[in-house]
This record gives structure tokens, sequence and C-alpha cells, in this order.
């Protein structure tokens, strides 16, 4: 089955004796067992819940995992897969990560006797620089606000010769996009908030892999931390998931024509986008993503005014997050990298005056007419 189909037909309505299209929501905290010493699949629902499993199993069907756990946000499953490491690890992470991963490493791991190293490029990664110690390479590519690109099999073969666990977020490019398990990636990890719910109006993480040791650590943690996803937001992205290859066709069909129209605009200095970096990332990223996704940020040339430009925009509302069906702008080094300090912002290139566009699945002339519009205004 292809992946458009999967997410429609891939979902199991377990125990549906009216053969309802799609699975019931079960509620229930706990379950009746059946006699003393002889107990059923479901008991609590911290452990497992049939709404959750036949998500769950849907889920590893779509990223091609044997295993995916549903969290209550992507930060719940990012903590899951740190909750692995132990004191004295360490865990390099590419330095333009999720400002929330970011503010977890430097905020949380010092606590816990857990060292990390923020990576400029993963590309020039060389074995002189995995010490004993480093335990995660975490990954984010195309990375978040500046959609660098970075080579999976590259670094996955430099870290597995060390023992060396290589973990992507990959929030961005959805398994529509990206499969990282493929590229030899150990776990994989979403923020469903974004694409997979899509529709801006549920939290959920997952955590995919193939590893057996992992899988079983994750479901663990996932008991145990309690921080598992709600049967009425697993049935969220249950609903949300059926269209997301439909959303992210629209949703990239429309960043190309916005690409395609900032970068001949005078107004706009840059465009970045995942590949737009350099020859090299492109051709990277075209051999591990099928398209680039719908993020793209933009600096505006000298004598255009970002306030303004901003405030002139009528259909993109100023927001933080990305991936739901509305298009969204937001100011990452106040909005969302706010928590990296100022000196790391601006090694990066993450400036005052860079903006986040994530494209939503609106008329694609509708938004391009409101960014010419507003660049208009901007002017000064
Ligand atoms: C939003 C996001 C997260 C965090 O997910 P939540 O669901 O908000 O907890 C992690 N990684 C990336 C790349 C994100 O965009």
């Amino acid at each position: 089955m292809k992946i458009d189909t999967l997410v429609v037909k891939g979902i199991e309505s377990h125990d549906n004796p009216h053969k309802a299209v799609i699975p019931p929501i079960y509620l229930a905290s706990t379950y009746i067992q059946d006699e003393l010493g002889n107990f059923q699949e479901y008991a609590y629902q911290r452990g497992g819940n049939p709404t959750r499993a036949a998500f769950e199993k849907l889920f590893a069907q779509v990223e091609g995992s044997k295993y995916a756990y549903a969290f209550a946000s992507g930060m719940a499953a990012t903590t899951a897969v740190f909750n692995l490491l132990k004191t004295g690890d360490k865990v390099l992470l590419n330095n333009n990560v999720y400002g929330g991963t970011y503010r977890y490493v430097s905020g949380i791991f010092q606590n816990q006797g857990i060292s990390y190293e923020m990576v400029d490029d993963f590309n020039a990664l060389t074995e002189a620089d995995l010490d004993d110690k480093v335990r995660f390479i975490f990954i984010e590519t195309p990375s978040n606000p500046l959609l660098r690109v970075t080579d999976l099999e590259r670094v996955v073969r430099l870290a597995h010769s060390k023992g060396i666990k290589v973990i992507a977020d990959n929030t961005f490019m959805t398994p529509y996009c990206q499969k990282c398990l493929n590229f030899g990636v150990d776990i994989v990890v979403y923020s469903a908030t974004k694409y997979i719910g899509g529709h801006a109006d549920v939290l959920a993480g997952l955590v995919a892999t193939n590893d057996d040791a992992v899988a079983e650590r994750i479901k663990f943690i996932q008991k145990t931390l309690g921080a598992m996803l709600s049967p009425f937001d697993t049935y969220s992205l249950i609903r949300g998931i059926k269209t997301l290859s439909v959303r992210m066709d629209r949703q990239m069909d429309n960043t190309h024509a916005i690409i395609d129209f900032l970068e001949s605009h005078e107004g706009v200095k840059t465009v970045h986008y995942a590949g737009s970096h350099s020859r090299e990332e492109k051709a990277v990223h075209s051999k591990q993503a099928k398209d680039i996704g719908a993020v793209i940020s933009i600096e505006l040339a000298d004598g255009y005014d970002e306030t303004a430009f901003v405030k002139g925009l009528k259909f993109f509302d100023l927001a933080v997050s990305l991936g739901g069906v509305e298009s969204l702008i937001c100011q990452p080094a106040f909005m969302t990298h706010e928590s990296y300090p100022a000196q790391l912002r601006a090694q990066i290139g993450i400036n005052d005056g860079l903006l986040r566009l994530a494209v939503g699945i609106e008329n694609k002339d509708d938004l391009i007419a409101d960014l010419a519009g507003a660049l208009k205004g901007a002017k000064k």
C-alpha cells in the first residue's frame, strides 16, 4: 500500500461489531479482568488503550517502523527519548534545533549529569568529534528556522562506527517526505502537533524505531512517566493523518510558488528553504527527501520594515507553530528561539529580522497577492 492509501485505509477498527468506518474512542481509565491470574490485554489507560494502539499501529506502518509510540506532545516524545540517557552521557545536536529541545538540553541535562554540544555543521563531522562520552546525535534536517540540511547516511555511518545512536526529529518533513529509518537513523521523533495532526487543534508527539531494546524501554517510559497521548487527542490524529498527503502536496505546491515570487522580489534579501544553502545540501536533500516541505524563512532587503510587513499581511497570522492548514508567520529570534542566548543566535544566523513562514493550504494566488501587498506597504 502506498502511503496516501495507508493513511486512509490502514487504521484497524479494533473490536468493532458495528462495522463503523472509523475506530471508536475508548475513554475508560480501567478495564474489567476475567479472573484472578487471567488478565486481558488492557488493564489501565496509562499502560495501553485500544484507540491509541490502533493509531500507533497505523503510524508504524506509515513510518515503515517496527514500533511507534504516541505521546502527549512533541516535547513529551523527545523527553522519552532523552530518558534513555544516563549520567555521564553526552548528546550532540545541530545548532539550530527546535527551541524547546534547546530549552530541555540547556535547562535539564545539567541536573542529570548529562552534557551536550551544539554542532555547527554535521556534514563536517569527523570521527575526532566523537569522544567516548557521546551516546546520541540528535538531528533536525532540514533544521529550524534556517532549513540547513544534514546528510543522514554520512552521520549514521560515523556514529554507528562508535556505537552512537542517531535520533532525527522529522517534524518538518513527515514520513510522507522523508523516511529517516531508511538511512540508518535509530529513532525518529515527531511533534505530531504539526503536519500529522494538521489542523492546529491538538498537541501530540510520536517516537518510532526498529530497535527492539529501544522500543521496550520507550514503552516502559511511556507508561511510567505518564505523558502518553489521551484517547480524544489520539482520535484527532487518526482524523488528521488521513489527509496528510493531500495537505502536504498542496502546501508544498503553494510553497514553491511563494519561493519563486519572493526570490524575484526586490524587497526580499534572502529566502531559506531546504537545499537553498548550497548545491551540496540540495543534492543531499533530494537524495533523502521527496520535496522541500512547507516552511521557509526570509530576510527583507534594506529599506523594508519587518513590523510593517507582518502587520500588512491578511492571510499569514502572526503565530508560532507550523504544519496546520492555515498560513502563519513568526519571528524566530523572539518567538521560537528566544531561549537561545543572543550570542548563539547571532552565531547561527537567527537574526532579529529573520521571519519564518509556515505555508498553509489556502489559494496560492491569494497568498502571493497578500505577500506582494504587504511588501509594498513595508517599503520605507
Ligand atoms: C513543535 C516542535 C516540537 C515540539 O512539539 P510540541 O508538540 O509543541 O511539544 C519539536 N520539534 C519540532 C521540530 C517542532 O516543530
